[in-house]
């Protein structure tokens, strides 16, 4: 590790490295494979970007969502705009969040997509670079919508809530909506708490990156759940197909 070496990180990456470092290690040399379950993905891509519209006034038909048709031509999802058509059987998913939105957001002014990018220095000295998006936020208060039904409990959520009250310095109340369901995660302030993460994750990835097949650890979860473990992770899949 170079002395004035910087590290990119984001709540995305910051929770794949704490899942998985070889996860992110692939991820981060373009060699994960593709999401092949993408029903959840596309129908909170939808709301997503149904609940921006209605912040900017230009809501458009429900099937320019649930069809994908917000990709812009050109765009890096262009190539794989198949992958943000909604399913059928989750279009009650994008309805109800779309109408408690509608009923959330009830006229209030608030900024969408808001980017951060802040400087930290971590307590072991390393220099990082988070960058993240805000969904919404106003002078009091930010929030991420989202479109599953568990908020409360779930760790990746509540490391991304703390770096979006370390990215608005601890000045507004954070909140993380479930609009299908109304349940709402909200931290409380640690100044300490992201600064330690960060370097928790970078020893991660300073010391075990990439780990060879054998020293992983596969579970019920990589089965069942990741992309990765067919090409990579499966008993007799080695290690040397990506070196
Ligand atoms: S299958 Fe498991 S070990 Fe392999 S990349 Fe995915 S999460 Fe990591």
């Amino acid at each position: 590790m170079a002395d004035d070496e910087v590290f990119m990180l984001s709540a995305h990456t910051i929770n794949m490295a704490l899942e998985c470092s070889f996860k992110y290690w692939l991820y981060k040399s373009g060699k994960s494979c593709p999401i092949e379950n993408t029903q959840y993905i596309s129908a909170g891509q939808a709301v997503h970007q149904f609940m921006e519209d209605l912040s900017n006034g230009t809501v458009e038909k429900d099937e320019y969502y649930l069809n994908g048709e917000y990709i812009v031509e050109g765009s890096r999802e262009w190539e794989k705009k198949h992958e943000f058509i909604v399913p059928e059987h989750m279009y009650s998913r994008f309805f109800t969040c779309k109408e408690n939105g509608c009923n959330w957001f009830n006229g209030r002014p608030f900024d969408v997509e808001v980017a951060f990018n802040k400087t930290i220095i971590t307590p072991k000295g390393r220099t990082v670079n988070l960058r993240g998006r805000i969904d919404a936020q106003d002078e009091d208060e930010v929030y991420d919508w989202k479109t599953g039904s568990k908020v409360i409990g779930n760790k990746d959520y509540l490391r991304q809530a703390h770096i979006y009250d370390y990215a608005t310095n601890f000045k507004k109340k954070v909140k993380f909506l479930s609009l299908l369901t109304g349940e709402t995660l909200e931290v409380n302030h640690s100044p300490t708490y992201v600064p330690a993460l960060c370097d928790e994750v970078i020893d991660i990835l300073v010391n075990d990156m990439p780990l060879r097949r054998d020293d992983r650890h596969t579970s019920f979860t990589c089965k069942n759940f990741c992309e990765n473990y067919n090409m990579y992770c499966r008993p007799g899949k080695e290690y040397i197909l990506i070196e």
